[in-house]
């Protein structure tokens, strides 16, 4: 290596040695290789030279010109380096599966799924980052009016944020009713387009199918879950419902005194139903899980209006 070394120096430097400047060296001396000198000229150049070869200028400082040597190819001084963008990327696409149950009736988390979950990349939602201006915004303004125009009976409510989680609504309201003749609850707290989703579909939707299935009018609708902050074991994604964002439907209550429940195994009758008002639900709101879904959603419907960049929807 080192006699290798030498005599590449020794041709080397008889190629400086001929022209005055360094930087031409490999263009001026056609029988060296094009690439492997010049590395070797920033190091060596510097000691005394081998006493038989002449230099006439040693210079170091003409060390660093050769451009392929120093120069970062780009050209891109280091100190201009962009900065990378302050707003989030989107959230990944992959749907709602993650979706906690938030008062589901076996509350026992399934490890081997949601490590399997944890293992994507999860982006930070912008939504976490949502705070509550001092004035409310027009929309949420005109939200609140289309809800008092349909006769939903709801009340305002402080925000709600919690960083650690990732958790925020800036606007919650809670329903006492999702329309003049449809009860809810327990009362839920949700964001004001979630509040009156679940009331156009209410009165659209499960009105109708009620009536058509049983003859009846619906009287209340149980909930399971609406606002829910609470964190996700080793940071997954956030639920719909750390927004305010989804609603958890339980039951039906129907004029009569019927109750219908979601169910893996419901009746002909109610089966049909709720099979109505599950699949009508697919696209009013953009995540549509219940019994089947998986084990999580196998007592509720779980809605909600999750934003994705497609504007698809996620039904199962
Ligand atoms: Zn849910």
């Amino acid at each position: 290596m080192a006699a290798f070394g030498f005599f590449r120096l020794g041709r080397l430097l008889l190629a400086v040695a001929a022209t005055p400047l360094a930087g031409s060296v490999s263009a001026k001396a056609p029988q060296l290789p094009q690439t492997a000198p010049v590395p070797q000229l920033n190091q060596q150049v510097t000691p005394p030279p081998p006493t038989e070869i002449p230099v006439p200028e040693p210079r170091p400082a003409d060390a660093p010109e050769p451009p392929q040597a120093t120069q970062p190819q780009n050209g891109q001084p280091n100190a201009k380096q962009p900065e990378p963008p302050a707003i989030a990327p989107l959230p990944p696409e992959k749907p709602a599966e993650a979706e906690p149950s938030a008062s589901a009736p076996n509350p026992s988390e399934k490890p081997a799924e949601a490590d399997k979950k944890e293992e994507k990349k999860i982006l930070p939602d912008p939504r976490s980052a949502a705070i509550a201006e001092k004035e409310m915004p027009a929309e949420e303004l005109a939200c609140r009016r289309r809800l008092k125009s349909m006769g939903v009976d709801f009340v305002e409510r402080k925000p709600e944020r919690d960083t650690a989680v990732g958790c925020s609504i800036p606007y919650p309201i809670v329903l006492r009713t999702l329309g003049k003749s449809i009860a809810i609850g327990p009362e839920p707290e949700l964001n004001c387009q979630m509040a009156e989703a679940a009331a156009r579909f209410a009165a659209s939707v499960i009105q109708p199918a009620a009536k058509a299935e049983f003859g009846a009018d619906i009287k209340s609708i149980g909930q399971a879950s609406a606002f829910v902050c609470r964190s996700r074991n080793g940071g997954g994604k956030l639920s719909e419902h750390a927004f305010g964002n989804a609603l958890d439907i339980a039951s039906f209550k129907l004029s009569d005194g019927k109750e219908i429940d979601v169910g893996p195994t419901p009746p002909e009758k109610e089966a049909k139903f709720l099979d109505a008002v599950r699949k009508a639900a697919c696209g009013p709101f953009k995540t549509v899980l219940g019994p089947g879904s998986d084990a999580d959603h196998s007592m509720h419907l779980h809605l909600d209006l999750e934003p994705r960049r497609n504007g698809g929807t996620f039904c199962q």
